[in-house]
């Protein structure tokens, strides 16, 4: 047997040490990372961080589809100043992050606002308190708004929609619109209200057009629900337009009314491909028209009995959010 040295022993203890100073850094590393990894993903499950991300991404949609190059001959100063504008807004996003201030709606929103598209969709999003993986779904009066069309749907500004007995479309569309978006935010669903033009390449588990018909007869009574005929996702577009027709019907006791689905509903503005502002291809699109408000029965339903409206076309709606998985059924 022979006894350690004092070099050995020095030598182990300052191994000893070393090793305990080693196992307290990595203990304290992965306290800190986890720290670091919870608190990103509280930052990315904010709402108003999810709304950002979401209009950053339709804007380089929106930007991908311009030739700058092209654009930049024909209208230099405006890519100029587009361009200024679009720093001072990153600049204006990354100082209110890196305050690490928890801003009130008031920043995001008016953020979001510069990209003028997305205006009516955030002013109106609720349910701040929704999980980020919440569905989406998109609530269009028909009619809403038509002062703000783009150049693009210039046309449609004449477009003012029907009226019946002292009520205009509009008003009825706008009623019921909102009822709806009331009621699916109550059951988990991210739902917007938007207006006549939809944000550009709108996209969202599903988006509802609501309208109201007017008649030469005022004995015709019905509602209407359709599709784009151009449909690149037609069983999901016939999923939603048939959950919505037997709710609605089962609400309303209305009768569909059979063969006037005009081209105003398959060929609809907003699922138009050609356009900006229109729903993205794979986003279940249907057009519903809730009745004749050029007919006393169907107009006194709509506007006496919103609320049983309402809930036939939400019902239909998270019908087949529930088929198709978006929301556990
Ligand atoms: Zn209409």
């Amino acid at each position: 047997m022979h006894s350690k040295s004092g070099i050995d022993r020095a030598f182990a203890r300052v191994g000893n040490l070393l090793s305990l100073w080693a196992a307290l850094l990595a203990a304290y590393s992965t306290n800190q990372l986890t720290l670091l990894q919870k608190r990103w993903a509280d930052f990315g499950s904010r709402p108003w961080v999810a709304e950002l991300s979401r209009s950053a991404r339709r804007l380089m949609v929106a930007i991908g589809r311009l030739d700058l190059r092209e654009l930049s001959r024909t209208a230099p100063m405006q890519v100029g100043v587009g361009a200024a504008l679009g720093v001072l807004l990153l600049a204006a996003v990354w100082a209110g992050v890196a305050n690490g201030s928890q801003p009130a709606a008031s920043t995001p929103e008016s953020a979001v606002a510069l990209s003028s598209e997305m205006a009516d969709g955030a002013a109106s999003a609720p349910g701040a308190e929704l999980p980020a993986d919440a569905p989406k779904v998109g609530i269009q009066a028909g009619h809403w708004k038509t002062n703000e069309y783009p150049a693009e749907l210039a046309k449609l500004r004449s477009s003012t929609g029907a009226a019946g007995s002292g009520w205009r479309e509009v008003d009825v569309n706008l009623d019921i619109a909102r009822r709806v978006v009331a009621i699916l935010d109550k059951s988990g669903v991210r739902a917007e209200l938007l207006p006549a033009t939809v944000p550009v390449q709108y996209e969202a588990d599903a988006f509802v057009s609501i309208h109201g018909d007017a008649n030469g007869s005022t004995s015709v009574s019905g509602y209407k629900a359709a599709r784009a005929t151009s449909s690149r996702i037609p069983e999901k577009d016939d999923a939603l337009v048939r959950t919505i027709e037997s709710e609605y019907q089962a609400a309303t006791g209305l009768k569909k009314h059979p063969g006037t689905i005009t081209q105003n509903m398959t060929q609809y503005y907003a699922f138009n491909k050609k356009l900006d502002h229109a729903v993205g291809d794979q986003t279940p699109s249907v057009i519903l028209e809730l009745g004749f408000l050029t007919t006393k029965s169907d107009r006194d339903l709509l506007t006496q009995q919103p609320d049983k409206v309402a809930e036939g076309i939400a019902a239909g709606i998270l019908d087949y959010l529930g088929e198709s998985g978006a929301v556990a059924a």
